[in-house]
This record gives structure tokens, C-alpha cells and sequence, in this order.
């Protein structure tokens, strides 16, 4: 066990799956929880990785070693001023948050003397979302990124523990960083798959159901994350501004060249650009780091 009582604010994908890994591997003595509404309250007592769900935050937080914020990256805020005067000294506030600078701008300034805040970040999703949709293993093998704003080594060790005890790997970065990254690896990715979805919702010389018929795995996989939580990825957007934007237009650059490169019948320059982009797909797959590969279990068990 790492910590005698964690408590989950926000019921839903992330939460949930953090509740179940950590009962299947003993990291908590007790789990207790809180959301919002009370349909997810009432969802999340009937599956049972919570082991005590409250109306309130303030009475979820009560005498818990580790605070976890799992709601949208906006509402981070508004929360941690409503549990900031109930949190016991010496307890760990974290949070998952897709973005990492808001977060720590929104929350920071309500975290009590005495109480220590890691922000984090693990690295693992599915389009599914509510307390339904959580599973033990959805952290295994992945990452979860964790930010050193000057946090203390024991507190540190300990929530470094329970991602390793979850079953993810664990790196430490700072916020700037984070954001950059994760505007390259998974922010500005989706904003292309909507985009690409909307596009198709606009092609009006292909019906509705040729679409859905036809759609093969180029399309099929921008559906798939086009279907993302719109609350998540609306927040995700307006507070990793900066670096989406930066992103988006080196994109805007990549896609003018591959464009003149079609016009022009430029065969050479769209060949060698597919062999370099082949390589990434190869070292990500090599990494581990795409579960759907058919040859996933040879890479990870190098
Ligand atoms: P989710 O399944 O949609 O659950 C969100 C939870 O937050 C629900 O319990 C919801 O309560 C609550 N909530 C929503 N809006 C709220 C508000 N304005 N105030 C208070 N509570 C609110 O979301 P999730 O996928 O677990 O994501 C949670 C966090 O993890 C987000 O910050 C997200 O950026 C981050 N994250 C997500 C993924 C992913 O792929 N899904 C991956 C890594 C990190 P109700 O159900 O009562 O409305």
C-alpha cells in the first residue's frame, strides 16, 4: 500500500480507471470519490472502484493522504478553491489533466502551506468516457508524465510509486515542456482528425452512407478520435493556445509542399517524404507504444 486514503474528484474515464488499478494492486487502503452530478455518483457506487462516493468534494478529500483532480482541465480551478480549506497537511494534490501551465496557473495559487502539489499527466485514453468506461489495465505499459515544480523527493517518490504500482512508466518534465510535446503528439493530431471528419461532412457528391460504408482505416481512425469528449478537447484547445497554434502552423507549412509536390507531379519529393514518416511509425512501434500493432507483444517483450 502507498497511500492509506486517495480520494477521486471527477468520475469519469481516467478516474475510474485509477480506482480499479489501484484496487488490483493493493496501492490504496481506502478509495473514496465525488463528481458533480449525481448520476455519475450513483453510476460510480454501482461499479465499485470507489469504496466510499460523496455528494460533496470537501467530504471526499477529508483526512486523504492523495487528492486527484480528474475533471477538464477548466474546471481544475473552480475545484481546487472549493477543497483547498478541507485538505489535511501534508497530503499530495495532483491531477491528470491533458494540459499542464493552466493547470498549474488555475490551481497553484489555492494549494494551502503544508500541502504539496505534483501536477501529472499520464499518457493513456480511449474515446470512451464516464465512470463506466475505466479499466484496471489502461495505464499499463504507458506513460504518465509528472511535473517537478520544485516538489519535495518523498511526496515525489511516493506518487512515482503509484503510476509504476498502476503499471505505467514514469518521466518527470516541467510544464513549458509537457505542453509542447503533447501539442505535437496528441493536441494538434486531433484537431486534424476533426477537421478531416468535418471535411467529410461537407463532401456532398459522397452520401452520408457512403461514408460509413466504405470508410476504411484512414477515415475509420479520425472517426475514432473525433469522437473524443468535446467538453475535454475544447478546454484542451483554449489552454494549450500557444503551442497548438505553433504546431498548426508548421503544419500548414508541411501539408503547402506536400500540395505543390501533387501539383507539380513531384513523385520524388511525396516518396521520400512517406519513407521518413514510415521510420517514425517503425521507432513508435519499436517503443511499444501502439498497442493496436500486429506485432505489439514482440515489441514490448524486447
Ligand atoms: P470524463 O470521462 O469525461 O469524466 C470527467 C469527469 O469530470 C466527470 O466525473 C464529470 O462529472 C466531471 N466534470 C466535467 N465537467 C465538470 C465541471 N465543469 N466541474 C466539475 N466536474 C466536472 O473525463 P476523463 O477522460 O476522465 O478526463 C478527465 C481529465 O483527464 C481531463 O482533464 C483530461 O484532460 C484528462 N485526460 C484525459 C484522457 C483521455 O483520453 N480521456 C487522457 C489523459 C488525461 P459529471 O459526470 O458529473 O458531469
Amino acid at each position: 500500500m502507498i497511500y492509506e486514503r486517495v480520494a477521486l474528484l471527477g468520475l469519469g474515464l481516467i478516474a475510474s480507471s485509477m480506482g480499479h488499478a489501484m484496487k488490483a494492486a493493493g496501492l490504496a487502503g481506502e478509495i473514496t470519490g465525488y463528481a458533480r452530478s449525481a448520476a455519475t455518483r450513483d453510476a460510480a457506487r454501482e461499479v465499485g472502484f470507489c469504496d466510499h462516493v460523496f455528494d460533496t468534494a470537501a467530504e471526499a478529500v477529508a483526512g486523504a493522504d492523495l487528492v486527484v483532480l480528474a475533471v477538464p482541465v477548466g474546471a481544475m480551478g473552480e475545484l481546487a478553491a472549493a477543497i483547498a480549506p478541507h485538505l489535511k497537511p501534508g497530503a499530495t494534490v495532483t491531477d491528470v489533466g491533458s494540459v499542464k501551465a493552466a493547470v498549474i496557473e488555475a490551481v497553484g495559487p489555492h494549494i494551502p502551506e503544508g500541502v504539496h502539489f505534483i501536477p501529472g499527466h499520464p499518457l493513456a485514453g480511449t474515446e470512451h468516457s464516464g465512470p463506466r468506461s475505466g479499466f484496471a489495465t489502461l495505464f499499463t505499459n504507458r506513460w504518465c508524465l509528472l511535473i517537478d515544480d520544485h516538489a519535495d523527493p518523498e511526496p515525489m517518490a511516493h506518487l512515482r510509486a503509484l503510476w509504476e504500482g498502476m503499471g505505467a512508466n514514469v518521466d518527470v518534465m516541467d510544464a513549458a515542456h509537457h505542453d509542447v510535446v503533447l501539442a505535437v503528439v496528441s493536441h494538434t493530431p486531433h484537431l486534424i482528425a476533426y477537421t478531416m471528419v468535418g471535411v467529410a461532412e461537407h463532401v456532398r457528391r459522397v452520401s452520408d452512407s457512403e461514408i460509413i460504408k466504405y470508410s476504411a482505416s484512414g477515415f475509420r481512425d479520425f472517426t475514432r478520435i473525433a469522437a473524443s469528449d468535446p467538453t475535454m478537447w475544447r478546454d484542451i484547445f483554449l489552454t494549450n493556445k500557444e503551442a497548438v497554434l505553433d504546431i498548426l502552423g508548421r503544419f500548414s507549412e508541411e501539408l503547402f509542399a506536400l500540395q505543390r509536390a501533387i501539383r507539380t507531379e513531384d513523385g520524388e519529393h511525396l516518396h521520400e517524404y512517406f519513407t521518413r514518416t514510415r521510420a517514425i511509425r517503425r521507432s513508435i512501434i519499436d517503443a511499444g507504444q501502439d498497442t493496436s500493432a500486429p506485432d505489439f507483444g514482440r515489441a514490448v517483450a524486447k
